[in-house]
């Protein structure tokens, strides 16, 4: 499955799925009369996978309107829906910080510039003073002094401003490269953290000296029968439910995100196994009691549950490691009839 909100995207397809899209994507490639690049390659591979939705909608947009998908269109939508805009909002803020710079150190050469002339307007003028005898020389010499002093007073207050100028700028910048940052770490979704940065706090986890960290795998079952029986966005409102049920619930310090399409993640740092299972029950009881109504209607749309898999991190564990077992047990829970919570 591609995990389409991560930057870098993550493709963690096993082995047979990926070379089944493999089968589904050549053709595709071949019917656009597209060059088997890898940008081509992960644009219809993710088309395939139906997991971007954002992108498949683009795609079948252009497609609807009879728009062939070219190298250049191709390439707009992998920056746009794989790479989501990350490296041009990233070059603009580079762009940005290179431009302050620049100029800062051009003021700074200007004033330099014009101190060292006025230096040498002194040291010229010291050396009149010294030789000067005339009250009407002696004025002018001080006119020239002051003259130079004005000036060396102007362009500090100048460069004063316009370092004040760009301090705003880099304030601007750094609250931007901080928006990208949250941005890059999160679900556009839910809002949850995303799989990129669940990968890099799973293994924070592996590698910390905690004594007892929980991993929760939750999957929601027979989400393809909510898409299919009241459509994708319904499908994503309850995406949005469950995951603002995971926030509610994820104690200080502990981590939620979205681990795929309605798979989601829960790191319990610092929290026993006996914590773990219940903290899973009550969202899972939380969940099944929910009755969710599409707007404008009064009818709710029925149960919704969700199955677990616990499992503890042990020493020397690598992220594959928990994962597995948090896997199996979430895969004992749906082979065990689904909507419970197992521990492995
Ligand atoms: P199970 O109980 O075994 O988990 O069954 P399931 O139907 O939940 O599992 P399956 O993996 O067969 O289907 C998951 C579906 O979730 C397929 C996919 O189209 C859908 N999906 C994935 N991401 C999204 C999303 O972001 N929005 C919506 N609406 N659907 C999504
Ligand atoms: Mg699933
Ligand atoms: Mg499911």
């Amino acid at each position: 499955m591609a995990k389409h909100s991560s930057f870098p995207p993550v493709y963690d397809d096993p082995a047979e799925q990926a070379t089944e899209k493999l089968r589904l994507t050549l053709p595709l490639i071949n019917k656009h009369k597209a060059a088997a690049t890898p940008v081509n390659y992960a644009v219809w591979y993710e088309y395939v996978s139906g997991e971007n939705l954002a992108l498949t909608n683009a795609i079948d947009n252009l497609l609807g309107k009879n728009q062939p998908i070219t190298a250049a269109i191709s390439q707009a939508l992998y920056e746009k829906y794989v790479l989501m805009e990350m490296p041009k909002r990233l070059e603009t803020t580079n762009t940005g910080l290179k431009l302050v710079v620049d100029n800062t150190l051009d003021n700074i050469t200007e004033v330099e510039s014009t101190t060292n002339q006025c230096l040498s307007g002194f040291s010229n003028s010291q050396i009149a003073l010294e030789e000067c005898e005339d009250i009407n020389d002696l004025k002018g010499l001080l006119s020239g002094i002051l003259d130079d002093t004005n000036k060396m007073s102007q362009t500090s207050s100048a460069l004063k401003n316009n370092l004040k100028e760009y301090a705003q700028e880099i304030s601007r910048l750094k609250q931007e490269l901080s928006a990208v940052k949250e941005f890059a770490k999160s679900d556009a979704l839910t809002g949850l953290l995303n799989r990129g940065a669940f990968n890099d706090e799973l293994l924070n986890a592996c590698n910390s000296d905690n004594t007892e960290t929980a991993l929760l795998l939750f999957d929601i079952d027979h989400f393809k029968n909510i898409n299919d029986s009241f459509g994708h966005l319904l499908g994503d409102k309850v995406i949005q439910y469950f995951a603002g049920l995971l926030k509610t619930n994820t104690p200080e310090g502990c981590i939620a995100a979205r681990y795929g399409g309605e798979e989601m993640a829960m790191i319990l740092i610092q929290q026993s196994e006996s914590e773990a299972f219940k903290l899973a029950e009550k969202i899972r009881l939380s969940f099944a009691s929910s009755r969710l109504k599409r707007r404008g209607r009064d009818d709710t749309i029925g149960q919704i549950t969700v199955s677990v898999g616990i499992s503890m991190i042990k020493p020397n564990d690598a992220p594959a490691d928990i994962i597995e077992r948090a896997d199996n047990a979430l895969y004992q829970a749906k082979e065990s009839g689904r909507n419970q919570v197992i521990i492995n």
